[in-house]
């Protein structure tokens, strides 16, 4: 799942990078409360006067709001009332509390400073009573998180509060290419109150294995930096709902069983699908399907690839879902919404696949695109559109395969033949079961999506060690 609102603000912004050089607009300063409770001050440079509105689900949440303005320097102060917040909205996607620890965008109790004719830098320092944390997916300078080039309400997530926070080293994106040292980047994983020692530590371990697997397939971990928050939930066993937020702070909301149980949570997709999301840009306009198709399409290949299912089962997954993604062609990926985003944007991503092995002769696959498109700075803090990426992904490939099809299937309404495509490709079901003909015309790069090239690398399940 993916929430992103497109505003016309963020377009006439465009992405930025944070520079050390950088001087802030704003400097905020919080004291968090042990009841949740936040005192924010900001100091904000400003030729202009500046204002500072809460949206109306926090307005009840903000006191004492006071703003003044002189010799170019705006001060404002407010307290916000974070766990009645959180406990009032009760949404793992939006704010959410678990005893004394809360998950809440950052722009949801972080007014947006108005007024400045770009977006300002903002530098951000929390500080925590002892034992309690603040975390976020934006990068540090020195002893502040910098928000650069994204309005606060595209920050991410942000947590706080009694919350188990672990900080893992996963190797920077790229880092694992032949001929790279290595290099490391941070995935903060914070998980909220209610999971007991053993449950934490399943969570723990899994969490460092998915991002393994995942880091095999990207040749390093999805971003330098994102922010992973677990929620236990009651209302499911496992791995419930999941949301990445990219295009700024890159954060993921994941919920989890209270009761864990470590076969569930690596039997599921929910966390591997949220991931990938975070090594891709956010493709504004109409481009969730092309977000949602490659989540749902490199899903299975990363599990499949860690060895944690067969090639035959992830077959098995794409010849029984994939017909949900046929309606989705016969009206142009342009004007797909809802659920049918996940299959359509599949089949887009398993023909990319084939069209970019056929036209590089086997050299290449989408990983390559996929990789080579974050490598080059396109990653999950920037924002695009669906023809850039693929120009991006032409490029970094050497081939046309992305564009062809984005020209044929976006705008363009063409049913899609799926009989005839599982026909090419030698992939049919007898009794049941998967068959897979290696004399069918395209068996040669069929044989390749599955493993890829890379030698295979095989991740360990905690009981197999
Ligand atoms: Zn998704």
């Amino acid at each position: 799942m993916f929430r992103r609102t497109l505003l016309a603000a963020m377009v006439a912004a465009g992405p930025a990078l944070a520079q050390p050089t950088v001087v802030p607009d704003c400097a905020v300063a919080v004291a968090l409360g042990s009841d949740l409770e936040a005192d924010v001050t900001y100091r904000c440079r400003s030729p202009t006067s500046l204002t500072f509105l809460a949206g109306d689900r926090a307005g009840p949440f903000v006191a004492g709001l006071k703003v003044e303005t002189a010799n170019g320097l705006t001060e404002a102060h407010y307290r916000f009332d974070i766990a009645g917040f959180a406990r009032a909205v009760d949404s793992t996607s939006l704010a959410v509390l678990r005893g004394k620890s809360a998950l809440l965008g950052l722009g949801a109790w972080l007014l947006e400073p108005r007024g400045y004719d770009r977006t300002p830098v903002i530098d951000i320092r929390v500080a925590t009573p002892p034992g309690m944390v603040f975390a976020t997916g934006l990068p540090k300078v020195g002893d502040a998180w910098r928000l650069s080039g994204t309005p606060l309400r595209f920050a991410g997530f942000s947590v706080l509060g009694n919350v188990t926070y672990r900080e893992l080293a996963v190797p920077a994106p790229g880092s694992l290419r032949e001929g790279n040292g290595p290099q490391n980047g941070v995935l903060r994983l914070a998980i909220l109150e209610g999971i007991g020692e053993t449950g934490t530590a399943d969570l723990l371990d899994w969490v460092a294995r998915t991002a393994e697997a995942e880091s095999h397939y990207w040749q390093g971990f999805t971003a330098e930096r994102a922010l992973l928050a677990l929620v236990p939930t009651d209302t499911r066993r496992g791995v419930g709902f999941g949301r990445a937020e990219s295009g700024g702070g890159v954060s993921v909301m994941v919920e989890v069983g209270r009761d864990v149980d470590r076969r569930l949570l690596f039997n599921d997709w929910v966390l591997v699908h949220e991931l990938i999301h975070t090594g891709m840009p956010y493709i504004r306009g109409r481009g969730s399907w092309l977000m949602e198709g490659a989540a749902t399409y490199v899903e299975p290949i990363i599990r499949a690839r860690a060895g944690w299912k067969s090639e035959e089962e992830v077959w098995r997954e794409w010849l029984d879902n994939m017909p949900h993604g046929v309606a989705g062609f016969s009206h142009g990926l342009s004007r797909t919404s809802g659920r049918d985003v996940y299959w359509s944007g599949a089949i887009f991503m398993l023909l990319a696949d084939l069209g970019i092995r056929r036209e590089s002769n086997g050299a290449k696959g989408l990983e390559n695109c996929l990789r080579g498109i974050l490598w080059n700075g396109l990653d999950g803090t920037q924002w695009t559109t669906v023809t850039d990426y693929a120009a991006a992904c032409d490029r970094v490939t050497g081939t046309h395969a992305m564009s062809a099809l984005v020209e044929r299937r976006y705008d363009k309404a063409e049913a899609i033949d799926l009989d005839a495509l599982w026909k090419e490709l030698g992939v049919s079901l007898v009794g049941g079961r998967v068959a897979l003909d290696d004399s069918a015309p395209s068996a040669r790069w069929r044989k390749l999506i599955v493993p890829g090239v890379l030698p295979p690398r095989r991740i360990k399940l905690p009981w197999e060690s």
